[in-house]
């Protein structure tokens, strides 16, 4: 299937506006409308779903998300999901994608919630065929990323690349 990952992104940020604008969280889609990756629209709206989900739920108001989209050669995007937000203790980046694991407890605790929103986004990211990650960012702020098969127009294809891509969606 071929996925219009603006368009994913567009649409999860409309479902969690409510949530959003009463925590003063703010978007920025910065994903070229032309790009299109190999997947399954569902799971790639679940994923980010979970990932700007959990920046609204985490980050202190005024605080903004922004998505990008770069190529990941060979044939891949990777997706960004980057917030200003304060952060995770890098300690905890081994852990993170392990279902029911989550950071400050006591924090955690109060936004309810179980810990297994990081171990969905990898089950499905592995799923599609991608790689999923965490940094952190200075000065503050986390970004998580996850790759996914690259959709080639044939302009845009060069020569050393394989066919299958086109051929098995
Ligand atoms: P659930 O997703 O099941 O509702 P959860 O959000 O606690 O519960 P995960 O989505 O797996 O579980 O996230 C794990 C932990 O990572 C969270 O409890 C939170 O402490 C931390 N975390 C996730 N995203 C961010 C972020 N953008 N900024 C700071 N901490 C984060
Ligand atoms: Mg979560």
């Amino acid at each position: 299937e071929a996925v219009n990952i603006s368009a994913c992104v567009e649409h999860v940020i409309e479902t969690l506006k409510p949530i959003a604008s009463e925590r003063s969280v703010f978007f920025r889609n910065r994903v070229e409308a032309q790009n299109y990756a190999v997947g399954d629209r569902e799971a790639i709206e679940e994923i980010l779903s979970n990932l700007l989900g959990n920046a609204v739920k985490y980050i202190p108001p005024g605080s903004q998300v922004t998505v990008l989209m770069r190529p990941s050669p060979p044939h891949h995007w990777r997706v960004m999901v980057t917030d200003n937000g304060p952060g995770i203790d890098p300690i905890h980046f081994d852990r993170l994608f392990e279902r029911f694991y989550r950071v400050d407890k006591g924090r955690a605790r109060e936004m309810g919630g179980t810990g297994l929103g990081l171990s969905i986004v990898k089950r499905l990211v592995i799923k599609l065929g991608g790689e999923v990650g965490v940094e952190g960012v200075k000065p503050n702020g986390v970004c998580f990323w996850f790759t996914l098969r690259r959709l080639e127009t044939p302009a845009k294809r060069s020569a050393d690349d394989v066919d299958e891509e086109l051929i098995s969606i």
